[in-house]
């Protein structure tokens, strides 16, 4: 079996370590004897984006959102196709924000997103950001389980009507909302950085499920040895008291 993965605008979107991300996916595919190829698209290049098997893309402060927002929007359709030939995506933090309809920075300037999503995203001032550790409840695919991060956003993002859990430590989509991310059948969008996947092997697992999907139907994943993984995460648990 083999995952296709399109890494989007991979040498401007990524903060907090977010390529992490798909060395966690590469490692793990390879594990199971699934190829995984990392494939990059920045501004200007040509790809077509609706043959991937898995978007990913990273977050990036104000200045990065400014520089790629254009050629994001100037690929609505292509990604649109995307979605409808069932393609998965992983959106963190400046990503998660574009596939909504906008996002507006401390000084009001508003970048336009893709609008795929209801929601949106207002920063307040320079003073108020929701920095920090994070953990959540996730639900996804049937299952409950909990997940860490760290987020660092000034955005606040409003109007998720499903989003991925609930917030036990930390801000997630507003200061106060109590809840984090959206999610659906084939989106999974976090302020989660870390980056999001070492960590929290289950939601790894089921994005490689998501992503094999598209060509594969329903694959059962061969369990691997997460000791490690899970060891990390309860470091980080603990440390927030949610256990
Ligand atoms: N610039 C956005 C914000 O501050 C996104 C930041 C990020 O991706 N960490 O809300």
């Amino acid at each position: 079996m083999q995952i296709k993965m399109l890494w989007m605008y991979h040498d401007l979107m990524d903060l907090y370590g977010d390529k992490g991300n798909t060395e966690v996916l590469r490692v793990r595919s390879a594990k199971r004897n699934i190829e995984c190829i990392v494939d990059t698209c920045s501004i200007g290049e040509q790809k077509d984006i609706s043959s991937y098997d898995l978007f990913f893309m990273g977050g990036g402060a104000d200045r990065e959102q400014n520089l790629i927002f254009e050629d994001l929007i100037s690929r609505k359709e292509d990604i649109q196709k995307a979605m409808q030939n069932k393609t998965a995506f992983l959106l963190i933090c400046g990503g998660y924000q574009l596939f909504g309809k906008y996002y507006k920075d401390q000084d009001g300037n508003i970048v336009e997103g893709l609008g795929f999503f209801d929601y949106f995203t207002e920063s307040t001032d320079r003073d108020h950001r929701c920095i920090g550790n994070i953990a959540i409840e996730a639900t996804m695919d049937g299952e409950t389980f909990k997940a860490v991060g760290f987020e660092n956003h000034g955005g606040q993002t409003r109007n998720v009507e499903t989003p991925l859990g609930k917030v036990l430590y930390g801000h997630g989509n507003t200061f106060d909302s109590g809840f984090e991310g959206f999610l659906n059948d084939q989106v999974l969008a976090t302020y989660m950085h870390g980056p999001l996947l070492p960590k929290n092997p289950k939601i790894a697992d089921k994005i490689l499920q998501r992503a094999l999907r598209k060509n594969y139907g329903d694959v059962t994943l061969a369990p691997l040895d997460d000791e490690i993984e899970y060891k990390a995460q309860e470091v980080m648990l603990k440390r927030l008291k949610v256990r």
